[in-house]
């Protein structure tokens, strides 16, 4: 049986990747993943895009990726991550995103304006495979979005 290949942001699944070497790890994310029919593909746009751990929390400010304390604008770095990311991603049948993130949610908030907006890498998955269905972690504790999610998983091309 082919496996559907599904996105997830690393730290849902215990993975110790975020900014103070913590993780996220979401039971209903690991739940579904012992399903047979699935497979993980692991993302840290920013550890993968030379961040490291641990290391400063960033925001969303003036719609660039910067640090909070030291304002490092990471913006750039992770235009360029996301480029060449992408092109290993076409296999992908859905996304699963850790809310809020300034760089996975899909729905995270500008900090100098409090506009929901995208997180930077999310937002960039969006734009470049409009036809594969997310979903954020949150909205994967609800029963009818969660099979909503699962019916709309891509099954071509893989
Ligand atoms: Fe998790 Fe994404 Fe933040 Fe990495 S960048 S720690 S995967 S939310």
């Amino acid at each position: 049986m082919v496996k559907l290949k599904i996105g997830i942001s690393s730290c849902l699944l215990g993975q110790p990747v975020r900014y103070n070497g913590g993780h996220k790890r979401n039971q209903t994310v690991i739940d579904l993943l012992l399903d047979d029919r699935f497979e993980a593909v692991p993302v840290c746009p920013e550890v993968e895009m030379g961040m490291g751990i641990p290391r400063e929390p960033v925001q969303i400010v003036a719609d660039h990726l910067v640090g909070v304390e030291t304002q490092k604008d990471w913006t750039d770095v992770m235009t360029d991550f996301n480029s060449g990311k992408l092109k290993e991603l076409t296999s992908l049948s859905g996304f699963i995103f850790k809310t809020r993130s300034p760089s996975c949610g899909i729905q995270a908030v500008h900090q100098d304006t409090s506009e929901t907006t995208s997180g930077l890498f999310a937002r960039a998955f969006m734009k470049h495979f409009p036809h594969i269905p997310v979903i954020d972690e949150e909205q994967l504790q609800d029963n009818q979005s969660r099979e909503n999610f699962i019916a709309r998983l891509r099954r071509e091309e893989v």
